[in-house]
């Protein structure tokens, strides 16, 4: 991982927090036992199929090691800081909450994205993470426990 992606991590995060976002974080760090009814995160991987023009993922069948990972941390504040504002979102607009959604596929480069199929269920506007599956999980420099925060705060910043 280059030294550039750690600055346009920091430029990112810094230039595009907004208030919303900051207000809820602050929340997420002082609001002790905070939990929501459903899984946080859910990891997903590719069926290789297309549904009206969107991937059909399916649930993990190896994900308990990335969840354990990636819901802890800093990673895990960021999964917590998501259903807050799945939460807001589905108050503002009855849009319905969705969890953090993390699909390890075979591209490289980590990326915010939104709209896909779930099996079966179209979930047209709901935001997910993009990151290559033989990516490291933690304990080394552009890990997923430091890729996966920075893409959910895309995802959170172009929320609709
Ligand atoms: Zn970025």
């Amino acid at each position: 991982m280059p030294r550039r992606a750690n600055l346009d991590l920091f430029r990112c995060v810094l230039s595009d927090m907004t208030l919303r976002a900051c207000l809820v974080l602050i929340l997420v760090c002082t609001t002790p036992g905070f939990s929501a009814p459903r899984p946080m995160l859910v990891v997903l991987q590719p069926t290789g199929q297309v549904r009206n023009a969107l991937p059909v993922l399916t649930p993990h069948r190896e994900a308990a090691a990335v969840d354990r990972v990636l819901t802890h941390g800093f990673s895990g504040r960021l999964v917590r800081l998501y259903a807050m504002e799945q939460e807001y979102l589905g108050q503002a607009t009855g849009v319905a909450p969705e969890p953090a959604y993390l699909l390890l596929s075979t591209r490289q480069g980590g990326f915010p994205q939104f709209g896909f199929y779930l099996d079966d269920q179209a979930k047209t506007s709901a935001g997910w993470v993009d990151l290559h599956r033989s990516s490291s999980l933690a304990g080394r420099f552009g890990a997923m426990d430091q890729i996966f925060p920075h893409e959910l705060l895309h995802v959170i910043l172009h929320s609709p």
